[in-house]
């Protein structure tokens, strides 16, 4: 540790996907090596980074209010404000155009930086972010991990998709992969210090290619998999078009590969998808859902669902409901379309009304919720394997955890189970939640069938 902040102190706030929550645990890495101390409020900071996402409309809405918040916070005290992530990367010098109480702008590549940037700042407001095409290493060992149980690894970031809609290759370049010699070390270190699951991350992870041994991701999750000591491995996100049969294979192959997959479908239109620039159509997709659902049993699928994309009448929509039900996921995240900048999809009208986008999605969350609430009665009575994460938001003296498929469950306890799997009997559910009852916790490693 270097003594650069020593005596500050500093408040992170991450709007966004959990690439955003992975970056914001490695940004306050950073400016604890350097000597800085975490403050539980914007209030009690000297220095304020928040990590942006550019993704929705919405979530932009959201920084617009918070960063009102913080430009009355600045008036009132001295404090270094800091904007990262996607609208720092895609804004740039803008944002300090327009807010000028912002004292820094990082980019995603640039946060190991964050030192640098700092010091400068304290003299004059200043941007950084240079693309780099390559992965940039940040110091995985001095992340301040927001769980002792579960850890994010990512393992490649970009994307070379162009999805018409989306601003992802605008804001995190194009992809780049980590070399496994690096995410394996950070996953035995991670193992060794009694963390139970990781989670791969990516904005296309199964398009890893290892710079160093040119490894499949199918390659990389089967190493992953067989750390010492590694209960559950997770992923996301996948692309449907590169979900080849060797990840399955793997899947099926190895028991510490949870089953669940997050599957975004964004239409269930082949119409729709075309101009989304998706690179599948509805039936390739329903074929795929119907291969992991069949070699891979009990398996729980998630998704992403865009309602509204221009020109999308009724039929496509009814045509993604219809996906819906014949994959019954157990989650979504469904969204009004927003046009993003610099997107293909912004040049196409915004032709579907907004009454008409939010009918559509309530309708949608309608279906959702009650196919959800008959897959969650589904597991009413039986004995879920649950990885506990922490007290429930719930309170009452609960517990919270995910099951293998994902699914949240509060569940009474007696003694500490946090960080130990338990077996909850499932006693009750709600659309997004199961709860029960558990017995002792295993304090020993989960032994799997070979
Ligand atoms: S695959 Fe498409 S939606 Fe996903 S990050 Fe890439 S461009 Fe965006």
């Amino acid at each position: 540790m270097t003594a650069g902040l020593k005596g500050l102190k500093y408040f992170v706030r991450t709007f966004g996907c959990q690439m955003n929550e992975n970056d914001s645990e490695h940004i306050a890495g950073v400016l604890e090596r350097e000597g800085a101390a975490a403050a539980g409020r914007p209030e009690d900071a000297d220095i304020i980074v928040v990590n942006t996402c550019a993704v929705r409309e919405k979530s932009e809405e959201k920084l617009r209010s918070y960063l009102g918040r913080l430009a009355s916070l600045k008036k009132r005290r001295g404090v270094l404000v800091g904007v990262a992530g996607c609208v720092a990367q895609l804004a740039r010098g803008d944002l300090l155009k327009k807010r000028p109480f912002i004292d820094f702008v990082i980019g995603p590549a640039n946060y190991a930086e964050l030192p640098q940037v700092l010091a400068l700042a304290a003299e004059k407001p200043g941007v950084r972010t240079q693309w780099s095409p390559e992965w940039q290493e940040f110091g995985a060992e001095t992340a301040v991990r927001a769980s002792r149980v579960s850890a994010f690894v990512p393992i490649m970031e970009g994307c070379d998709n162009f999805c018409s809609y989306c601003v992802v290759p605008f804001t995190r370049g194009r992809e780049k992969s980590r070399p496994s010699s690096s995410i394996l070390r950070e996953v035995r270190s991670l193992a060794a210090e009694g963390f139970q699951e990781i989670q791969l991350l990516g904005q296309n992870v199964n398009s890893y290619r290892d710079p160093e041994k040119a490894r499949s991701f199918s390659a990389l999750l089967e190493e992953v998999c067989a750390v010492e000591g590694l209960d559950w491995v997770r992923f996301l996100t996948s692309h449907p078009k590169d979900f080849g049969d060797d990840i399955i294979r793997t899947l099926a192959r190895r028991p510490e590969a949870c089953r669940q997959i997050h599957l975004p479908l964004q239409s269930g239109s082949s119409r729709v998808l075309e101009r989304m620039n998706r690179g599948y159509s509805r039936e390739g997709y329903l074929a795929l859902a119907s291969r992991l659902q069949e070699r891979l049993p009990g398996i729980l699928l998630s998704t992403d669902v865009i309602v509204g994309f221009p020109g999308e009448s009724e039929e496509d929509f009814e045509r993604t409901c219809d996906v819906l039900r014949r994959v019954r996921f157990a989650n979504i995240f469904s969204f009004r379309y927003s046009p993003r900048p610099l997107t293909a999809a912004a040049k196409l009208p915004d032709d579907v009304p907004l009454e008409v986008k939010r009918r559509r999605l309530i309708a949608l969350q309608d279906l959702q919720r009650s196919i959800q609430i008959e897959i969650n009665r589904s597991f009413v009575g039986r004995e879920v394997r649950v990885l506990c994460l922490g007290p429930s938001v719930k309170g009452g003296g609960r517990f919270a955890g995910r099951s293998e498929g994902g699914q949240i469950v509060n569940f009474e306890a007696a003694g500490d189970p946090v960080g130990r799997f338990v077996d909850v009997r499932v006693t009750g559910c709600g659309p997004y939640s199961l709860h029960g009852t558990s017995g002792p916790a295993d304090c020993t490693p989960r032994r799997f069938p070979i």
